[in-house]
């Protein structure tokens, strides 16, 4: 059964003037609470929630990143992480970038690899990364905890963009941290609660619906994205294909730019958007916000719940216009 909505911003204290279980919403409330408990079942750790996947790393690298300290990221992982950490430059946040399939630089002192990282599909040598001295972060909002556990794995933190699959519909944007140490949990709380880095109830709510479903949900966009896999790596108009043997995304380069402009506007069934993990299958050339960074003819593919068949079938006369 879905959890009441709770919307206060505050409970009364007992009648002996003590606060009881909430006090004030910035510091936690039922329906955030609920999230944490069941990501933090999956994950094996103590979640918190955040009202983006870019206010947890925001989070969790404020807290963790020592004054000047440098942090290394896996390149071809999502751009808004490596965006952020440009924007932090002026205030002493040194970022590398560094291929995520095999060790972090020595002289890093915070790590973060996405598992799969988005648009690339590239998985990180977690042995290489839980073997070096400093913390580190995995960004697991391509697998969801069903698929990786990224704590077992040695990560210190394992980190969603809840707004993907964990809620799954488009209709909401929140995010996750997890972690294992509780007082650094503790530190991250102290943080979200002061910064006021929290999501709302109504927010809340949403995801732990979408988490009731996750399950089904995954597995369908999972076994239809394999399905599709296949066909799209063999398509003469492709010219590479990545998946990385589960999940539901997949990305796929056509000749160039153009050629990728014609099919994401050439599809019907098929959604022309960002985003991922949601019940409708969405295609976007990435080149148009990450330039350099990807190749020009990349697209990405978010499989949703429609079928296999009539996905195919769209895609299939979408690639036939380059
Ligand atoms: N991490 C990954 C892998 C993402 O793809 C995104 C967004 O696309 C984010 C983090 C940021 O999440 P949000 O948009 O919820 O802030």
């Amino acid at each position: 059964m879905p959890s009441r909505l709770d919307r206060s911003a505050a409970w009364p204290y007992d009648s002996a003037g003590e606060p009881g279980a909430f006090t004030y919403a910035r510091d936690e409330h039922p329906n955030g609470l609920a999230v944490e408990k069941a990501i933090g079942a999956l994950e094996g750790g103590h979640a918190l929630l955040y009202p983006a996947g870019m206010g947890a790393v925001t989070g969790v690298v404020l807290t963790m990143l020592p004054p000047e300290g440098t942090i290394a990221v896996a390149a071809g992982a999502y751009y808004g992480h490596s965006q952020l950490l440009e924007l932090l430059r002026p205030r002493g946040v040194n970022t590398v970038e560094f291929d995520q399939t095999g060790p972090p630089p020595g002289d890093a002192d915070l790590i973060l690899i996405e598992a799969p990282s988005n648009p690339m599909l590239t998985m990180p040598d977690f042995e290489a990364a839980a073997a070096h001295p400093a913390p580190v972060i995995c960004d697991a909002t391509l697998s969801s905890p069903l698929r990786l556990r990224p704590l077992e794995l040695g990560c210190d933190v394992s980190l969603h963009s809840a707004t993907k699959v964990l809620a799954g519909h488009d209709d909401l944007i929140a995010g996750l941290a997890t972690v294992r140490d509780p007082a650094l949990h503790t530190r991250l709380f102290e943080l979200r609660k002061l910064s006021g880095l929290v999501a709302s109830p109504d927010t809340a709510w949403l995801v732990a619906r979408g988490l009731e479903t996750l399950e089904v949900r995954l597995e369908r966009m999972e076994t239809t994205a394999k399905a599709l896999y296949d066909r799209i790596a063999a398509h003469e108009a492709v010219t590479t294909a990545r998946y990385p043997g589960f999940g539901f995304v997949i990305s796929f380069d056509v000749a160039d730019g153009a050629a990728a402009r014609r099919v994401e506007t050439a599809t019907e069934t098929i959604v022309n958007a960002t985003s991922l993990g949601s019940t409708h299958t969405k295609l976007e050339s990435r080149y148009r916000w990450e330039g350099e960074r990807c190749p020009e003819g990349l697209l990405r593919l978010s499989v949703g719940l429609e079928s296999a068949e009539t996905l195919w079938s769209d895609l299939e006369q979408a690639l036939a216009t380059v």
